[in-house]
């Protein structure tokens, strides 16, 4: 025989319900179907009982919407002439369940019975109507009430099978009848004294079971709405896949520790008599599925789920009067089982000072009041301090029947879980090792499940999700890179790129599974909200997406303020934005700081030279062990760009208006020629160098005139430049008389720096620099004769886009 269960969706609507006819009616031998409620209906008969009991009478909204819901599903599998008796059927049933609520409201009492009662009605009336559609399409089913068959205690929600007699019943009800189909609702049954019970919440799947068991069945199907138990919770996790094979062991860990997709008592009766569970998706008959059984596949993955339970709270009972004291742990459980509280996860730590212990949190204000009390002699002797309960938290686990074998798994778990600022409150491995399991906060689970899955599941893809701010002339750029490359870098390097975020100085638009870049100006125009530096920071972090990266490409002075924020929550920050580095040597040591301290990686390449490889170059010498002793640059490609095409038939002014049009030079222009941009460069190479500079310990010889540096505004500097032409041209010429070109010129030595303009002449290394190309001379105790030189294009949007870009590839390497 077989057995198969279809859950709630399987059977939610009239479509849903043919196919598991279908399914039923391939099948070569005898069958017992069990079915659950309509999906959806166990939760509205409990939501009305809940209002009726708060004499809400919206309870009979409910009770309509129900009743439409099987109505609908009458009306689309039986032929008119049937559906009347069949809505007869239910609407009487309905009635019944009217005047129990009207009863519930007014005595303002309901029992554990009365609610079993009111939720067996959803099995009662789903089989019913499925056990008409069968005989519909002429399959040979015969109903069987669960409730006659499988018998239990009276623990009336949650009740425990008298196997023995279950078994028997059950051999009898199916031994005597040659039906094709046996038909039973799922979920409920009955006490000694013939009232309805349930086996719990998702219990259908135990009713199978049992019925598996008492049966001999060679197989017992699970059909849901998933294809298989999976890697992890396929609703949070995306990439998580269904697994092919997986032990009894393996599945009860992994559906204790929150895999809904099993019940967990379902799994003893079949391993009782070693019978195959598959697990199989009503919506894709045709995939695999997943299949349980005695031994686990050795070829696949050491680690063969993750699950989580969400709603979990920490008990921590500690206090020096506990330490070598016999007897503690076992009045501390006895505390909790009086109240019938279930303990999930257990640690002690060494010292027998504490012991912590994760229960599910609607129970924690009862454990409170039972453990107090249990202690209360030793509370007020302060030898044992009050039951102290953090919630909001969550366990997540590890599962595998051969992780026991494999050393590093848990260490990798944690340093994964540590490198994305997943906070572990407590840590439990069982000693048979199956299970590695962790209490986190439940904020983390979504970024919790997705890093160790990614870390052990998938094919090291490393994703990588990006926040923008800027998506001007450079930020542009960068994302036209980022989609042109994003194939190329999920092939080669296994890195897939996320632009979950974009904002410019009036818009923001998060999409929090990425942002298609096709159209992301439209996007962002269209669908974006107001920018708010903060609200953007709030809702980065309210994400808590692994792997994030805050990539700054304005020039804004308020964007650095929020680095500090962002490394703190290990959110990696690229910038090209340089105000960060060459602020307060204090702030920019604090930021460096926070990026080893949260192991976010702070990258600001782009500071100097744009895409040119200059600090990375620098911080590779320091590294290993060079010393830098002099640097020569220039620095600028926007003074190069302007001195360059300075020559004599065109006015300065001219020159510059140009390159600030061809996005060479800064927003404001006058930051770039009254030197300061040059000076923050050099100062940010020191102190990459080791120094502790600050920005006016660099001496700057300006070169512009007293009226240019006085104006107050960028128009007014603009005119500047028109009225003291001759002040330039005058620059030119000397430097002319003397064969010489000008290049605004950054050095380094001895611990003294300078910027200003230079007389370059014709065999200097300098003298043929061409357009907004920028250069560096490094000069090292290993490069003491020859520099080491770095140069090429210093400025515009392509090239500080791909510095950027490589930036954001090395926070992935990290
Ligand atoms: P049914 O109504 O068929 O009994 P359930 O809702 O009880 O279905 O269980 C199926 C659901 O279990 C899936 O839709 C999925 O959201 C959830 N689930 C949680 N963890 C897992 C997992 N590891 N594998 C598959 N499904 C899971
Ligand atoms: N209908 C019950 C529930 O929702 C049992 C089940 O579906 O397994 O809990
Ligand atoms: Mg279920």
């Amino acid at each position: 025989m077989i057995v198969s269960k279809f859950g709630g969706t399987s059977v939610g609507s009239a479509e849903n319900i043919k196919r598991v006819i279908q399914i039923v009616k391939e099948k070569k031998e005898q069958t017992a179907i069990v079915v659950s409620a309509l999906g959806g209906v166990t939760n509205l008969l409990i939501e009305a009982s809940d209002l009726a009991l708060k004499n809400d009478l919206r309870f009979e909204k409910i009770v309509d919407q129900i009743e439409k819901r099987h109505f609908e599903a009458i009306e689309n599998l039986l032929p008119h002439d049937n559906q009347t008796n069949c809505k007869a059927e239910v609407a009487k049933k309905l009635n019944q369940l009217k005047e129990i609520l009207h009863s519930i409201s007014l005595l303002n009492d309901l029992s554990d019975k009365t609610s079993a009662r009111i939720v067996s009605l959803g099995e009662i009336m789903s089989s019913f109507i499925i056990h008409q559609a069968m005989l519909q399409n002429a399959l040979n089913a015969t109903l069987i009430d669960s409730r006659e068959v499988i018998k239990t205690d009276d623990n009336y929600l949650n009740a425990e099978v008298d196997f023995e007699l279950t078994r028997k019943n059950l051999k009898d009800a199916l031994g005597s009848n040659s039906a094709e189909v046996f038909l039973f609702p799922g979920f409920i049954s009955s006490n000694q004294s013939n009232e309805t019970t349930t086996l719990g919440r998702g219990g259908s799947d135990y009713t199978a079971a049992i019925i598996a068991n008492a049966a001999g069945a060679n197989i017992l199907e699970i059909w849901t709405d998933v294809s298989g138990m999976y890697t992890a919770n396929p609703k949070l996790v995306r990439q998580a896949y269904p697994i092919e094979e997986i032990s009894y062991q393996e599945a009860m860990e992994l559906s204790h520790f929150g895999a809904k997709v099993l019940y967990p008592p379902t799994i003893q009766p079949v391993l009782d008599k070693r019978i195959p569970i598959l697990i199989k998706n009503t919506l894709s008959a045709k995939d695999k599925g997943t299949l349980i059984a005695e031994k686990s596949l050795v070829s696949g993955s050491t680690v063969k789920g993750i699950s989580h339970i969400e709603d979990i709270a920490l008990l921590t009972l500690e206090g020096n009067g506990m330490v070598g004291v016999p007897g503690i742990s076992e009045r501390l459980f006895g505390a909790l089982a009086k109240k019938g509280i279930n303990v999930k996860f257990i640690t002690q730590a060494s010292s027998e000072h504490s012991i912590c212990i994760a229960i599910d949190s609607d129970e924690s204000d009862l454990a409170k009041k039972s453990v107090d009390q249990e202690f209360e002699f030793e509370i007020i002797q302060h030898k044992v301090n009050p039951l102290i309960i953090e919630t909001e938290l969550a366990i997540i686990a590890l599962v595998g029947d051969h992780m026991k074998s494999h050393q590093g798994i848990s260490g990798r778990m944690f340093s994964e879980l540590g490198a994305n600022n997943v906070n572990i409150r407590a840590i439990a491995q069982g000693s048979t090792e199956k299970n590695i399991s962790a209490v986190i906060s439940k904020n983390d689970v979504k970024k919790a499940l997705n890093t160790l899955h990614a870390a052990f599941f998938e094919d090291q893809i490393k994703q990588i999700n990006l926040f923008i701010v800027g998506v001007g002339n450079v930020g542009g750029k960068l994302l036209e890179q980022i989609k042109l490359q994003a194939d190329y870098l999920l092939e080669k390097q296994h890195l897939q790129l996320r632009v979950v975020a974009i904002s410019n100085s009036r818009k923001m638009f998060f999409r929090s599974d990425g942002i298609e870049l096709s159209d992301w100006a439209d996007q962002l125009e269209q669908q974006g909200e107001k920018a708010d530096l903060e609200g953007f920071i709030d809702k980065m972090k309210g994400l808590n997406l692994r792997n994030s990266v805050f990539v700054d490409n304005t020039a804004n002075d308020r964007v650095p303020d929020l680095y500090a924020d962002c490394l703190s929550d290990s959110i990696a920050v690229v910038a090209c934005n340089k105000i960060a580095c060459s602020s307060a040597f204090d702030n920019y040591q604090h930021l460096k700081y926070l990026s080893r301290k949260y192991n976010a990686p702070f990258l600001f390449e782009t500071n100097v030279g744009a895409g040119l490889p200059i600090i990375d170059t620098l911080n590779n010498l320091i590294a290993s062990g060079d010393e830098i002793t002099e640097i020569q640059a220039v620095l600028s490609g926007s003074l190069n760009f302007v001195f360059n095409h300075f020559n004599g038939e065109t006015p300065f002014s001219e020159v510059v208006k140009r390159a600030g049009e061809e996005g060479y030079t800064e927003p404001d222009p006058r930051i770039d020629l009254s030197g300061v941009d040059v000076m923050r460069k050099i100062l940010i190479l020191m102190r990459e160098s080791g120094l502790q500079s600050e920005l006016n310990d660099i001496k700057n010889e300006s070169f512009l005139p007293q009226s240019s540096l006085d104006a107050d505004t960028v128009p007014d500097f603009l005119e500047t430049l028109i009225t003291e032409s001759d002040h330039f041209n005058k620059l030119r010429e000397a430097a002319e008389s003397e064969k010489c070109r000008l290049k605004y010129v950054a050095s380094y030595k001895d611990g003294k720096a300078s910027v200003g303009l230079q007389h370059i002449p014709k065999e200097h290394p300098f003298y043929n620099l061409d357009g907004k190309d920028n250069i560096v001379l490094f000069y090292t105790n290993r490069y003491k004769d020859q520099p080491l030189i770095i140069k090429g294009a210093g400025a515009g949007a392509d090239v500080t886009a791909s510095g950027i870009f490589g930036d954001i590839i090395r926070t992935g390497n990290k």
